[in-house]
């Protein structure tokens, strides 16, 4: 069975205020208990100290009597509040007797603070003690009072107990039933975003990226958690609208050649065309391209969608700058171009056949678009964040305007002329994709007619 965060986290507080109200009436009780025992305790003998004083007045020092009435309203008072006197003179002759007088309301009153001790879980027993009453230095008589020891309450000392017991309750259900409220509210806020979360990964399952949670909680970590949803709906909404766009462009780009070859191939199985060699070998020609085009999409889309599929190793970039260059020399030295590779050793932790791959574009781009007698060049320079690579030509150059666009999928700075040259358009964005899967950059300066330098740096 599982229970929602909220009944859990408000019955929690619940729990745990119960157990502080519990453990604070339990200090209290006893604490106060304590320090109220002393105080009766103090009252009684307060209290045998003024007895011992009222009886020793009711002694005349002139005619030797003791004043017998006044005696029995001391006796009869001191009775009712739970104190038993018994008066002697100096002959040890009983003057007053509070039991002797009335035994059957002493034994009652003494039953009765017998049973009044008990109810409040005290124990103890009547204890007598005997004072001397004195006159100025000389002893008149002797008193002995019994009272129920270590101490008794009053009547009014137990209706204050009661009343300080009664408040500790109402205290406590008060609290418990603030408790309640205040885990309900405090639960609510927690779990709303939650399961707001929740919903928004559901939507975010079920294909909806464009899901977001407006609120901010004003928690930190739920604010994280939101914040963190949110952008993983805009990744994948981004990264949804980037699949759609590339099936559009490669559908695009494929339909131009595949209509072209179709045609050619329908005129010559109707016999419009003769199936000269030379037509069946432009058609062959534009099926090839079409197949490193079909490479390149694929190459592209694998860079593009998954970067952990670099395999990371450390390799000395002019190492990997003249293999490109060595491998390309045979293109480079057909068209009359000189190709070389210099510069410093750098290491960089890198997939080694990721950046061959990013020299070889940028190589053969250069190859493609350097006339006759031009130059290439490769260099290296190790930096201290980074490691650096330009590939550099005296070719024709790329127009202003048109610089910012090369990166672009498909793009070509000249439509004619490049389908001419057989590129894809689709080489420098796998470069840039590269390039960005390590974390470096990629930057172009171009003249017109002058040539270009593209710059990688990728960082140490
Ligand atoms: P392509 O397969 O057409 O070479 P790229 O993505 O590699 O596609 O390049 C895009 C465009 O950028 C090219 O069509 C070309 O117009 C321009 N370009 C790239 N490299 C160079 C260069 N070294 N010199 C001049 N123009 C270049």
């Amino acid at each position: 069975m599982f229970r929602s965060l909220r009944t859990q986290l408000s019955l929690s507080i619940f729990v745990l205020l119960l157990m502080i109200i519990a453990l604070i009436s339990i200090f209290a009780n006893l604490f106060i208990n304590r320090e109220f025992d002393d105080y009766v305790q103090r009252q009684n003998e307060a209290r045998s100290a003024a007895i011992v004083d009222d009886v020793s007045s009711q002694y005349d020092t002139v005619s030797g009597e003791w004043n017998e009435d006044a005696l029995h309203t001391i006796g009869m008072y001191s009775l009712y509040n739970g104190y038993l006197i018994k008066v002697y003179d100096t002959q040890s002759t009983l003057l007053w007797d509070a039991e002797n007088h009335d035994t059957t309301l002493c034994s009652q009153i003494m039953s009765e603070i017998t049973y009044r001790m008990e109810a409040v879980q005290k124990s103890g027993g009547f204890l007598s003690h005997s004072f001397p009453l004195l006159s100025g230095e000389t002893q008149i008589g002797s008193v002995t009072i019994s009272y129920f020891t270590p101490f008794f309450y009053t009547d009014n000392d137990n209706r204050f107990l009661d009343g300080l017991n009664t408040a500790i309750i109402v205290i406590g259900l008060v609290s418990a039933a603030l408790s309640v409220l205040l885990g309900w509210v405090l639960a609510r806020r927690i779990t709303r975003p939650i399961s707001q979360a929740a919903q928004s990964a559901r939507h975010i399952a079920n294909g909806d990226y464009d899901t977001r949670i407006a609120n901010q909680p004003g928690t930190r970590e739920l604010d994280q958690l939101v914040e963190s949803v949110n952008s993983l709906a805009a990744k994948l909404e981004e990264q949804e609208a980037l699949r759609k766009r590339m099936i559009n462009d490669v559908a695009h780009e494929l339909r131009t050649p595949l209509t072209s070859v179709g045609l050619h191939l329908e005129a010559m199985i109707d016999g419009l065309w003769e199936a000269t060699p030379d037509r069946l070998r432009s058609c062959h020609e534009e099926l090839v391209r079409l197949g490193d085009l079909v490479k390149d999409i694929q190459q592209l889309a694998s860079m593009e969608g998954d970067h952990s599929a670099l395999h990371l190793k450390d390799e000395n970039l002019l190492k990997l700058a003249r293999t490109a260059g060595g491998s390309l020399s045979a293109q480079a030295n057909a068209k009359g171009l000189s190709l070389i590779a210099q510069g410093d050793d750098t290491i960089a932790r890198v997939d080694g056949e990721r950046i061959q791959q990013v020299l070889i574009n940028l190589i053969s781009n250069a190859i493609k678009f350097t006339p006759q007698g031009g130059h290439i060049r490769v260099e290296t320079e190790d930096g201290k964040m980074f490691s650096v690579i330009r590939v550099s030509d005296d070719g024709i150059g790329v127009e202003p305007e048109k610089l910012p666009f090369i990166f672009e999928r498909f793009y070509r700075a000249d439509e004619s002329r490049d389908r001419h040259t057989g590129g894809s358009g689709i080489g420098l964005t796998i470069v840039r994709s590269i390039v960005k899967a390590h974390g470096g950059t990629i930057d172009v300066e171009s003249t017109p007619g002058k040539g270009s330098a593209f710059t990688v740096r990728i960082p140490k």
